[in-house]
């Protein structure tokens, strides 16, 4: 089956708005809803819960019951209900109480995960490119902010599949953006610091890139996601309401004067003055000329809050702005001219500006797209791992499989056995986070393996951890004996979010040195127990002749037990000291258990090469 055959689209599932597009022999190039590339985000129901319209249609129904609007779905999506107090801003949806950790938005008698209305908007987007192109389409590839973790990612992997769409790629939307300016598509080996600048209309990100040859690494993010250029309106309004010396009454005038303001802006993007005839409650409140530079002095501040985002990711990035190769401006607010000549005065570098602000993630997505089809040279795309990924073992200690910052997609196994004999199963408990013990770290799920009752450390159990692309995380145990297996993939309802996912790094970062001492103790006394649990099995091994066993019984027992009371309070030094000494002592018996065992395994070869 050729490219052709089966296109892959590109979608860019926004907060606000949605796009779709798809990259062809004639290029990378937006599939329009009728007259417009932007597809709103925005949902609406009928009485009895059931979607009516999305898109442009629900848009222009949003005048209907609030409670049957729904829109920015996208905050909520791989969230759970812990996260709702934590968003800094309230959406006004009816959240049903359940008991589980997922959010559902009751609407009429329909309840509603973020998952399954992400999958509606992306359903939308699905029609309207198989209106444009005339066909069927099965696969895309979806943007994701950079931040997203693994439960967004898996969450808005999850809405493709509802919405009747493989993902096949889940692709960060600044490297989204890099890729339609032609970054990253070279097979020279240099690398390239690309900042992607993207401001919006409610939230402002600054992500740091590296692109090596073909391959993408997301070095840092920023952000603020309640600044946008709705904060500019709100700027403007209020100076409005000052030049005029007039004020908005009501709720429905306030709303008038802010798109008064937002035209305003939009108008002086392109002018260097407008003249204006401000209207609300019916009536003229002022009119005379606005400049482009009593403007500037309004936004001016606000605009100034996203550069301090971008010193904040250029440092966690362990970099400076001579660093910085080249900018990439995402988001309608870069359209304003200020914007622009801030970003360029503080990265001392001319920020790309050629492409449409708007369209720029969709067009990157639908370039990956083509690339995976194969209908454009290969390329290789990669982000890392935000929190490292590991496995639980004996004493409640985090044993790391995946480290932090690994790039993705990878892969990582390790083998484990068994601490104790006739085990019928192994329980598998999968973490997150970069403490050393359990309890500090975040539980993503458990499973258990079935396994054949033999003695403790003989099965050999392979746990390979698979990062895909996407940033999903399955976990698969094999019994090397058996070949039997389990499988465990990461759920989405285990929604972390940003805040815990930095105070998991800070908790991590402040007790490092408390936490290698606690797992050192644990270590040892680990390898303690399972050294006093052999030595006893050995003193009874019916190999060892009486006097023999009596002489080494007399003098390994004391030892063993003096061990068993240091495991209960002694310091590590303490414990360490004493296996070497038990490991030691015991060096004769297992020297002697080894020479009758290869004598009794000679002895039964030569009889039976005898009979034989
Ligand atoms: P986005 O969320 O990327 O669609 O950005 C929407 C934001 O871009 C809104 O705040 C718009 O007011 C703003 N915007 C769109 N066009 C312009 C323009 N020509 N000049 C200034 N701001 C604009």
């Amino acid at each position: 089956m050729t490219a052709k055959d089966d296109p892959i689209i590109g979608i860019d599932l926004g907060t606000t708005n949605s796009l779709v597009a798809i990259c062809d022999e004639k290029g990378s190039r937006i599939l329009k809803d009728g007259e417009s590339n932007l597809i709103p985000s925005v949902l609406v129901f009928n009485e009895l819960g059931k979607v009516l319209a999305v898109g442009h249609r629900a848009k222009t129904l949003k005048s209907l019951d609030p409670k049957r609007v729904l829109y920015s779905v996208k905050r909520l999506l791989g969230k759970g209900k812990k996260d709702l107090a934590a968003l800094p801003f309230k959406l006004p949806f009816d959240f049903s109480p359940s008991t589980d950790e997922v959010i559902r938005i009751q609407v009429g008698a329909e309840k509603y995960s973020p998952i399954e209305l992400s999958a509606e908007i992306l359903k939308r987007c699905k029609f309207i490119a198989e209106n444009a192109l005339g066909r069927p389409l099965k696969k895309a590839v979806v943007t994701v902010p950079a931040y997203f973790n693994d439960s967004q990612r898996s969450a808005t992997a999850m809405a493709g599949k509802l919405a009747g769409l493989q993902v096949v790629r889940i692709l960060n939307e600044p490297t989204a953006a890099a890729l339609a300016y032609g970054f990253g598509q070279s097979s020279q080996e240099d690398s390239k610091i690309i900042a992607v600048y993207d401001f919006g209309g409610g939230t402002f990100d600054i992500s740091i890139l590296k692109v090596t040859g073909k391959i993408f690494e997301v070095l840092s993010t920023d952000g603020d996601t309640l600044l946008g250029g709705d904060d500019l309106d709100h700027a403007i309004a209020e100076y409005l309401e000052k030049k005029s010396n007039a004020s908005p009454c009501t709720e429905e005038d306030r709303v008038l004067l802010l798109s008064q303001a937002e035209n305003i802006k939009k108008a002086l993007s392109v002018e260097t003055k407008v003249a204006v005839q401000l209207q609300w409650a019916q009536k003229l409140q002022w009119s005379g000329q606005i400049t482009r530079d009593e403007i500037n002095a309004v936004m001016k501040s606000v605009i100034e809050r996203t550069l301090s985002s971008c010193k904040n990711a250029l440092k966690a990035a362990n970099l400076t702005i001579a660093d910085v190769n080249e900018i990439v401006m995402v988001g309608g607010s870069t359209r304003v001219p200020l914007v622009r000549s801030l970003v360029k005065e503080f990265f001392k570098k001319t920020p790309n500006t050629s492409l449409n602000p708007d369209e720029v993630v969709a067009l990157g997505a639908a370039i990956q797209a083509s690339i995976l089809s194969g209908e454009t040279t290969d390329a290789l795309l990669l982000d890392v791992v935000p929190l490292s990924l590991g496995l639980e073992t004996m004493g409640g200690v985090v044993s790391k499989i995946i480290p932090r910052n690994s790039t993705i997609p990878c892969a990582a196994s390790e083998m484990f056995t068994t601490y104790a004999d006739n085990q019928t199963a192994v329980d598998l408990h999968i973490l997150q986070g970069e403490r050393e013990l359990v309890k500090d770290c975040r539980s993503l799920g458990k499973f258990k393996l079935r396994i054949p009752p033999g003695p403790a450390g003989l099965p050999k159990i392979e746990v390979k951890f698979l990062m895909d692309a996407n940033g999903i995380l399955q976990v698969k145990a094999i019994d090397k004996k058996t070949g039997e297996s389990a499988v465990l993939e990461v759920s989405p309802s285990f929604g972390l979010s940003d805040a815990e996912v930095e105070s998991m790094l800070q908790a991590a970062f402040e007790n490092a040195q408390r936490d290698f001492a606690e797992r050192q103790l644990i270590e040892a006394k680990n390898q303690a127990r399972a050294l006093i649990q052999a030595t006893e099995k050995s003193l009874i091994n019916p190999l060892l002749d009486a006097p023999f066993r009596a002489v080494q019984e007399q003098k390994i027992r004391p030892v063993v037990k003096a061990l068993k009371i240091d495991l209960e309070s002694a310091a590590l030094e303490i414990i360490l000291t004493r296996v070497k000494e038990l490991d030691f002592i015991t060096q004769e018996l297992a020297q002697a258990i080894l020479n009758r065992s290869v004598s009794s395994h000679l002895t039964q070869q030569s009889i039976e090469s005898i009979s034989g």
